[in-house]
């Protein structure tokens, strides 16, 4: 590819997903000359994480930003409920969290990112270029100074004392820096569907968990954006059966979604998603880092993934703004956030794991649990409720914007 122009910033970041979004927005507002280059030409893709949870809502507060936020057209929920075996528990409830942010917040990814896309604009020093693909690091001497990318204009290098992978899970540039994931095993997979709501419909719920199945129906509207686990490798043999017996497996797991499940007549309006948790052993190398999913790709299991992806995002800029500032990008401030950023995706990765192996039980045709531990779970609900709350909500060792990044 022939290079046509040559820009210098002070950082360049690839992906304009949630990580890459709030990292070019927190380093444009302190004055740093800040690329974010983004392959397609919006944000607009469905089944995409779209949980906000009270820790980024808090951020947001930090950054002044709270109160524009949630006045877009979101879902506000104050708890999670699941139907195990029939039985309503709730599993979660934000309600116990310190106000103001005692609530999850379900907006569109693309609706996120806009709002950030916008709120961004406004810095002068940011720029967000679309439909520019990074294909390849500038690799000198052993430090990355940068990246060559593909737009429709031609090629267009960009050099930066830091660059950063935050271009999702399968992340071309990390390959490129020569960092390669641990991938540990996942026994299911997901399928994503929406279906409209029926008539009468329960109370929110996230999920219902039984032998015959698992099946999320996240509220959006007059819909669900839906989703149903299915055993890992599994979906060619469940198409092979025809849509008409994705539809009754739907119906089981979920009776409630017998009236609407036939809405569901095309393979087309179901999305695979190949679940994935893994985790790079190193982060980074001299003037480069991966952050978001690009570092470690996480389950859907509790919506964390969007969280993770800011939080990363937030320890980066805490701890490099100022010596971009001046040029640089020390080795050891990236090492220093990979450290702080490891243990919590460590620990949740492990629960998400331990998670799937029960819902493998569910999804097998076996009893997930005995009738005295769900009725054992719903009596013990409301003293887990709060504990289940910081541990989705808040998560472990949550990050906040500096003074200084303000
Ligand atoms: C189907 C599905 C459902 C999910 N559900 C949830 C959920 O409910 N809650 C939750 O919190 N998380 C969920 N997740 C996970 C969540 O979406 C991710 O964890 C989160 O988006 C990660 O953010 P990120 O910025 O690291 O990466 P991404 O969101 O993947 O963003 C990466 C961006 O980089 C761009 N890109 C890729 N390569 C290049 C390149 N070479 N050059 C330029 N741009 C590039 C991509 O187009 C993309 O916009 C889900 C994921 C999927 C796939």
């Amino acid at each position: 590819m022939t290079v046509d122009s040559v820009i210098e910033r002070d950082c360049v970041i690839a992906g304009g997903g949630p990580a890459g979004m709030v990292l070019g927005y927190l380093l444009a507002r302190r004055g740093l000359r800040v690329t974010v280059l983004e392959k397609h030409g919006d944000f607009l893709r469905d089944f995409r994480g779209d949980t906000v949870h009270p820790s980024t809502v808090t951020l947001l507060g930090e950054l002044g930003l709270r109160h524009k936020f949630l006045e877009l057209p979101l879902t506000r929920l104050s708890t999670l409920d699941a139907v195990v075996d029939g039985q309503r528990l709730t599993i979660v409830d934000f309600g116990t969290l310190p106000l103001p942010d005692n609530f999850l917040v379900l907006a569109p990814q693309w609706d996120f990112l806009n709002f950030l896309a916008r709120e961004t604009a406004a810095f002068p020093t940011f720029e967000l270029r679309l439909r520019t693909e990074a294909t390849h690091l500038i690799i000198d001497g052993g430090q990355v100074r940068g990246v060559r990318a593909r737009t429709s204009d031609g090629g267009l290098e960009i050099r930066a004392p830091l660059t950063v992978a935050a271009d999702g899970r399968s992340s071309d540039l990390r390959a490129a820096a020569g960092l390669a994931p641990d991938n540990f095993g996942v026994p299911i997979d997901v399928l994503w569907f929406n279906l409209p709501k029926p008539p009468d419909p329960p109370p929110p719920t996230l999920g219902y968990i039984s032998a015959q199945g698992l099946v999320l129906t996240i509220n959006r509207g007059d819909r669900y954006q839906s989703g149903m686990a299915i055993r890992k490798g599994g979906f060619d043999g469940l198409r092979a059966g025809g849509i008409d017996a994705l539809q009754a497996k739907i119906a089981s797991a979920a009776p409630f979604l017998r009236p609407v499940v036939g809405t569901l007549t095309d393979w087309d309006q179901v999305k695979l998603l190949s679940v994935q948790i893994n985790r790079l052993r190193r982060w980074y190398r001299p003037g480069f880092i991966a952050i978001g999913d690009a570092a470690h790709a996480m389950s859907p299991m509790f919506g964390v993934g969007v969280n993770f992806a800011v939080q990363d995002a937030v320890a980066l800029a805490n701890a490099i703004a100022e010596d971009l500032a001046m040029g640089k990008a020390p080795t050891e401030k990236l090492a220093a956030v990979q450290r702080r950023r490891e243990m919590p995706v460590k620990i949740v990765q492990q629960v998400q794991r331990n998670g799937h192996r029960v819902l493998l039980r569910a999804t097998s045709g076996n009893r997930i649990a005995p009738r005295w531990f769900v009725m054992f779970l719903r009596a013990a609900s409301p003293l887990l409720r709060p504990v289940t709350a910081r541990f989705v909500g808040i998560g472990i060792r949550p990050e906040h914007v500096r003074s200084g990044s303000t």
